[in-house]
């Protein structure tokens, strides 16, 4: 038994459990119900007909989810189709790509394609997390004031329709306050300094 032979299992799982969270329903807790979501490749075929189907995403502009959309979908149906170019027709309206992945989950792999394996599931997993900024942007938080590191107030993006978006340059994200300029971030540890940088009292719950 070589190193490889160990390593089959945990990267089969980890392939299986990417497939899962792309092509099954997804358990959503909301107010302590548990709720069944649809999958999140059936969510971003949703949302190319501009119906985000059942899903609780925040509402958004259509034109530019819809590119993104597009994209990400043509770019997960193609190369789904190399890994796995049969995909064993059935009557029902499961789509190609769901039916392929079905079908790579089913294989029966050997040692030596731990590496194969890995690839794919690093694929899936990029997907995963593509779909879920596309469909459920994390609420933004931002700040009107200059950033103190680059004096920075607003920022300018050009989403996928071209359209330049004006946004505050301070954002606060789970992982703290960001700058959108200089990118200087401040750790949620830092934020009461940064509140009384920028002259606000401390939220409640923002520390401790
Ligand atoms: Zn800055």
């Amino acid at each position: 038994m070589t190193t490889t032979d160990g390593a089959l299992q945990p990267a089969t799982t980890a392939l299986t459990n990417a497939i899962t969270a792309l092509i099954n329903p997804q358990p959503h807790t909301i107010k302590n119900q548990l709720h069944w979501l649809d999958s999140r490749y059936d969510q971003l075929q949703d949302s190319i007909g501009g119906n985000q189907g059942q899903s609780h995403t925040q509402p958004r502009s259509i034109p530019l989810i819809w590119a993104d959309a597009v994209d990400q979908l043509k770019k997960i149906d193609t190369q789904v189709k190399k890994w796995q170019p049969d995909s064993l027709h059935d009557d029902t309206d499961t789509p190609p790509t769901v039916r392929r992945l079905r079908l790579i989950q089913q294989r029966k792999w050997r040692p030596q394609d731990v590496r194969d394996i890995e690839d794919i599931t690093a694929n899936i997993q990029a997907w995963n997390e593509k779909i879920d900024d596309l469909l459920n942007p994390l609420p933004a938080w931002t700040l009107p004031n200059p950033c103190p590191a680059c004096n920075t107030t607003t920022v300018y993006h050009t989403d996928s329709t071209g359209e330049r978006i004006r946004k505050p340059a301070l954002q606060i994200k789970p992982h703290g306050c960001e700058c959108q300029n200089c990118h200087y971030n401040w750790s949620p540890a830092y934020f009461s300094h940064l509140a009384a940088v920028l002259g606000y009292p401390l939220p409640a719950g923002v520390l401790e």
